[in-house]
C-alpha cells in the first residue's frame, strides 16, 4: 500500500515537472508571471517527491529528513503562489507587503518544525506516517497555514470584486477552487495531527490537484495575453486587407475577415476556390524560386486590380507547407496612375503645341526681319549718304533687339526641352573677352558709363569650353550690367585658380554702380520671365528670360552664379566655370583701344570666288534680293530660283557648288525638292553641298535638317558674315582667290 502511495506522489512529480517543462520550453524569461508559474511547478514536484520519499521509508530518522525537505517545498509554494496570486489579482501598496510579507513568515516556523523531538514516526497501512506532537509550534503551524489559506481567498474575491473583465473572474473562481481543494487534502494531516493522528498525506494530493487547475487558469491566462504564439491569429483576423492561406496542395484552407468582404462570400464558399478561380493569372503563380512573390493581377470575382504577394510557409525542415497570399487593392493607385498618364499625354500635347506655336512664331517672324536686316545691311554698305545711314542704323539695332528677344526665347525653349547641348571645343579666351569688350563698349559709350575690364596677363589664353554659351552667359551680365546702370561704370574682373595640372577654376566677377537689387529679389532673379523692382525697370527694355537663360547655361557647364548686391548702389555678379587649359599662351594685355568702338561698316568679304556657282531657292523674292545683295562682294555667280520647282529645273541644266535651299515654300517644299534632286536622274547637282535656309530654329532642328540630308543648316535672318563663312567652308578650295578670314575676325573683334 506504502508503496502505490508512493508511486502516485511520485506521478505527481513527473507530471508537475513535465508541466514546469512545458513552461520553459515556451521561454520563461518573458515574464515574472511565467518565472513564477514555472518555480511553482517545481516546488509542487518537490513536495509530492519528498513526501512519498516520507512514506516509503523504513527508518524514522531520513523519514524525517525526507518531511522536512518537503517542508521547504511547501513553505517555498506558499511564498511562490502568494506571489503569483498578488500579481494575477492586481493588489499594490501596503496590502500586498503584509500578504507577502506574512507569507515569508512561515520561515521563521521552519527551524521548530522540523525538530526531531516534536515528531512521532510510525509505520501505517498505507506507509510510514507522522505526526507533530501537539503543543505551541504545531498550532502555530496550523494557524499559518489557515491564514494563508485565508489571503489566498481574499486575493481570489478582491480580483473577482476589483475586475470588470470576465476572464478576470473566471480566473478568480478557478483560484478559489485550488484553494478549497488543497483545503479539503490539509483534513487529512494538517488538521488530523493536531488531533493526534497519524497524517494521510492529503495536502500533498490536493495540492497536485490545485496544481493542475493552476495550469488551465495560467493557460487561460495566457490566451487572454498578446503573445507571439497568438499574435499571428489576432494579426490575421484584424488586417482589413484580404488573407488567404493555401495549404501545400495549393488548396485555400483559411481565410481572414478581410478576404470574405473583398470577395463578398462566406469563408465556406471562400474556401472552395482555388487560386485561378480568384484572379485572372495565367501560369501558376506557387512556382517560383525564394520564398517571396509578388504578382500583379485582376480579380475575377470583383474586377479589383490587386497587388498580389505570396510568401512560402515552411516547416522546422524547410519543407513547404503551405503558402500566405497577401492582397493589395490597388484598383485606386491604378486609376490615378492612368489618369495621370492621360494628363501627362494631354500636357505632352500641349507643350507639342507651344513647340509648334513657338516654331511657327519663331518662322514668322525671322522671315521679314531677315528681310529688314538683309536689305538695310544692302543700305548701310551701299549708300554714301549720312542721314539714311544713321536712319539705317536705327533700324539695324532695333531689328537686332527683335532678333535677341526672339534668341533668347528659342535659347529657352532648347533648355526646357533638353535639347540644349554643351558643344566643347578649343577657343580664345583672349578674343572672347575683346570681342565681349568690344560690344560693351558700344554700348557703355553711350550712356558715358566706364568699361573696365581687369584680367591677369598670366591668365590661360587657349581653353576648352562652349565658347558660344560662355560668352552668351558674360554678355547676358554684362549687358544688364550696362543696361541697369546709370552713372559710374561696370568693371569685368578675371581670376583664376588651378585645379589639376592642366584644368582652371576661371571667376568673371562683373560689378556695376547700377540701381541694385533688392534683397528679398534676389532669390526670384534667376526664375523665368521675372523681372524684379518693376517699378525702377519697367522703362527698361527686357524680357526677364536672360538670367534664367544664364543660370541654365552654366548649370549646363557645371559651374557656379552668384548675386550680391546693394539696393541703390550696385550689383555684383560672380560666374565660376572650371575649364581645360589647351596650350602654355597666356591672355597677356586686352589694353588696346577696342576696335570697332564707332560705327564704321565693314565691307571687305571673307572672301572672293568669282568661279563660284551658288543657287539660292527661296519663294520670297526679297530674300533671293537680299542673299543676291550679301554675297555681292564675293564675287559669286547667284542664281535665283523661288520654287522647288525652278530648283530642279535649274539643278537639271548646270552645276551649283553650293544650293541654298529654303525649307518652307509652297508646292514643293525644302525638304520634298532635296529628295527629288538626290533622285531625279541626269542631275547635274548631285553631289552638290545643299545647305537648309529656314527661320525655323527651334530646339532640335539642325538635327533634323541633318537628319533629313541637308550638309548644314543656317537660320534666318541670314547675317551677311556668317553666310560668307558657311561658303568658305562649302566652296572647292581653288575657286577662293582671296581668303581674308582671320582678317575678318581681327575686324569683327
Ligand atoms: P531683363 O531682360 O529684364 O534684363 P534678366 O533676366 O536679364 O531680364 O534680368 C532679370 C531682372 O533682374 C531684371 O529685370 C532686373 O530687374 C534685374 N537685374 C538683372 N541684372 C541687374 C543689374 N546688374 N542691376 C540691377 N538689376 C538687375
Amino acid at each position: 500500500m506504502g508503496q502505490l502511495l508512493f508511486i502516485l506522489l511520485y506521478g505527481f512529480t513527473v507530471i508537475t515537472f513535465f508541466v514546469g517543462l512545458i513552461v520553459l520550453r515556451k521561454g520563461i524569461k518573458k515574464n515574472r508571471i511565467d518565472r513564477l508559474y514555472f518555480t511553482s511547478t517545481m516546488l509542487s514536484g518537490a513536495w509530492s517527491l519528498f513526501i512519498g520519499l516520507v512514506v516509503i521509508q523504513t527508518d524514522p530518522g531520513s523519514a524525517a529528513l525526507m518531511r522536512a525537505l518537503a517542508l521547504a517545498a511547501v513553505f517555498g509554494q506558499f511564498i511562490c503562489i502568494t506571489y503569483l496570486l498578488v500579481f494575477w489579482s492586481g493588489i499594490r501598496g501596503r496590502m500586498m507587503h503584509w500578504i507577502v510579507g506574512f507569507a515569508w513568515m512561515g520561515v521563521l516556523l521552519y527551524p521548530f518544525l522540523i525538530r526531531r523531538d516534536r515528531m512521532v514516526f510510525e509505520k501505517t497501512a498505507y506507509g510510514m506516517a507522522y505526526r507533530i506532537k501537539p503543543g505551541i509550534w504545531s498550532g502555530a503551524y496550523t494557524v499559518f497555514c489557515a491564514a494563508i489559506a485565508v489571503n489566498m481567498i481574499f486575493l481570489a474575491v478582491y480580483m473577482l470584486r476589483r475586475s470588470i473583465r470576465k476572464r478576470e473572474k473566471i480566473m478568480a473562481c478557478a483560484l478559489m477552487v485550488c484553494v478549497f481543494i488543497v483545503g479539503f487534502g490539509c483534513a487529512f494531516d494538517t488538521l488530523m495531527q493536531m488531533s493526534g493522528y497519524m497524517t494521510f498525506p492529503g495536502s500533498t494530493i490536493g495540492q497536485f490537484a490545485a496544481q493542475m487547475v493552476l495550469y488551465q487558469t495560467y493557460i487561460f491566462y495566457n490566451k487572454s495575453r498578446v503573445t507571439l504564439e497568438n499574435m499571428s491569429e489576432f494579426v490575421y483576423y484584424s488586417v482589413d486587407e484580404p488573407v488567404f492561406l493555401f495549404d501545400e496542395g495549393e488548396k485555400l484552407c483559411i481565410v481572414n475577415n478581410g478576404a470574405t468582404v473583398f470577395l463578398g462570400m462566406s469563408a465556406e464558399e471562400c474556401c472552395k476556390m482555388r487560386m485561378k478561380d480568384i484572379f485572372d493569372m495565367q501560369h501558376n503563380v506557387f512556382r517560383f524560386q525564394g520564398s517571396k512573390n509578388r504578382v500583379e493581377a485582376k480579380c475575377l470575382q470583383n474586377g479589383r486590380s490587386c497587388s498580389v504577394s505570396i510568401d512560402k510557409i515552411y516547416d522546422g525542415y524547410k519543407d513547404i507547407i503551405g503558402y500566405i497570399v497577401i492582397v493589395h487593392d490597388v484598383t485606386q493607385h491604378v486609376h490615378m496612375v492612368e489618369q495621370l498618364a492621360r494628363e501627362k499625354q494631354r500636357a505632352d500635347r500641349a507643350n507639342e503645341a507651344k513647340g509648334s506655336f513657338l516654331a511657327n512664331m519663331s518662322h514668322e517672324i525671322r522671315t521679314p526681319i531677315n528681310a529688314v536686316m538683309g536689305m538695310n545691311e544692302m543700305i548701310l554698305r551701299e549708300s554714301g549718304d549720312e542721314t539714311i545711314l544713321e536712319y539705317a542704323r536705327n533700324i539695324q539695332d532695333a531689328s537686332k533687339s527683335l532678333l535677341v528677344l526672339i534668341n533668347d526665347i528659342l535659347d529657352f525653349s532648347k533648355i526646357e526641352s533638353g535639347m540644349m547641348e554643351v558643344v566643347e571645343e578649343a577657343y580664345s579666351l583672349r578674343m572672347l573677352l575683346k570681342a565681349l569688350k568690344t560690344e560693351c563698349s558700344i554700348r557703355a559709350g553711350e550712356k558715358g558709363l566706364d568699361l573696365a575690364f581687369h584680367v591677369p596677363k598670366d591668365t590661360p589664353a587657349v581653353l576648352m569650353g562652349d565658347q558660344v554659351r560662355v560668352r552668351q552667359v558674360l554678355l547676358n551680365i554684362l549687358t544688364n550690367a550696362v543696361k541697369y546702370t546709370m552713372k559710374g561704370g561696370v568693371t569685368l574682373t578675371v581670376s583664376y585658380k588651378k585645379t589639376a595640372e592642366r584644368r582652371v577654376k576661371l571667376t568673371f566677377e562683373i560689378s556695376d554702380t547700377g540701381i541694385g537689387i533688392k534683397e528679398e529679389s534676389i532669390d526670384r532673379l534667376f526664375s523665368k520671365f521675372d523681372r524684379v523692382d518693376e517699378g525702377q525697370v519697367h522703362a527698361i527694355e527686357g524680357s526677364g528670360l536672360g538670367l534664367c537663360i544664364v543660370d541654365r547655361l552654366v548649370q549646363l557647364m557645371h559651374g557656379t552664379v552668384e548675386v550680391s548686391s546693394v539696393y541703390g548702389e550696385g550689383s555684383t555678379f560672380t560666374v565660376t566655370l572650371e575649364q581645360e587649359v589647351i596650350g602654355e599662351e597666356t591672355v597677356g594685355s586686352l589694353q588696346e583701344e577696342a576696335k570697332g568702338a564707332g560705327r564704321r561698316r565693314e565691307t571687305i568679304p571673307v572672301f572672293v570666288a568669282p568661279e563660284a556657282k551658288v543657287l539660292a531657292v527661296d519663294d520670297n523674292k526679297v530674300n533671293l534680293t537680299v542673299i543676291r545683295g550679301l554675297l555681292r562682294k564675293t564675287e559669286v555667280q547667284v542664281t535665283c530660283a523661288d520654287s522647288g520647282k525652278a530648283c530642279l529645273e535649274r539643278a537639271a541644266a548646270e552645276h551649283y557648288d553650293v544650293i541654298l535651299l529654303d525649307h518652307m515654300m509652297p508646292g514643293m517644299d525644302g525638304i520634298e525638292t532635296l529628295e527629288a534632286l538626290r533622285d531625279m536622274p541626269g542631275n547635274c547637282c548631285k553631289d552638290s553641298v545643299v545647305i537648309a535656309l529656314t527661320a525655323n530654329a527651334m530646339a532640335g532642328v539642325r538635327e533634323m535638317y541633318l537628319e533629313k540630308g541637308f550638309d548644314d543648316y543656317l537660320a534666318k535672318p541670314i547675317e551677311g558674315t556668317m553666310l560668307e563663312r558657311m561658303l568658305l567652308r562649302y566652296l572647292p578650295k581653288e575657286y577662293i582667290i582671296q581668303d581674308n578670314s582671320n582678317l575678318k575676325r581681327e575686324e569683327e573683334l
